[in-house]
């Protein structure tokens, strides 16, 4: 990978990382508890409930996405960095533009999978 590529993807993780932190705040707004107060009707309350439990799991998995990316951000300078954490091949250039949080490449990834 030359510097090149590899300023690229750092442009990539960051420009990830700031769409991730703008999910992460609205998935937090929208994840606050159901006010019982809020009773428009039961079936609104359960509604407004479930669309909840849906906003949380989407806040998590943001936030799992942006720890891997700060710690992408952190490797990048590495030497190991770009190379598939399995078999250590390097990972596709194009394939760590559109998920710099990977650490495998797409044959490992898919085995794992
Ligand atoms: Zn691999």
């Amino acid at each position: 990978m030359n510097p090149d590529q590899k300023q690229e993807i750092k442009q990539a993780i960051i420009e990830k990382m700031k769409a991730l932190k703008k999910s992460v705040e609205t998935y937090n707004g929208l994840s606050k508890p159901v006010s019982p107060d809020n009773a428009i009707g039961r079936l609104t309350r359960m509604e407004a409930i479930n669309s909840r439990s849906i906003n949380q799991a989407s806040l998590t998995k943001s936030k799992r996405a942006l720890q891997q990316l700060e710690k992408s951000v952190l490797k990048i300078d590495h030497p190991d960095f770009g190379n598939c954490q399995n078999c250590e091949e390097p990972i596709p250039i194009k394939r760590l533009l559109i998920m710099p949080e990977t650490i495998l490449c797409v044959a490992c990834a898919q085995g794992i999978e």
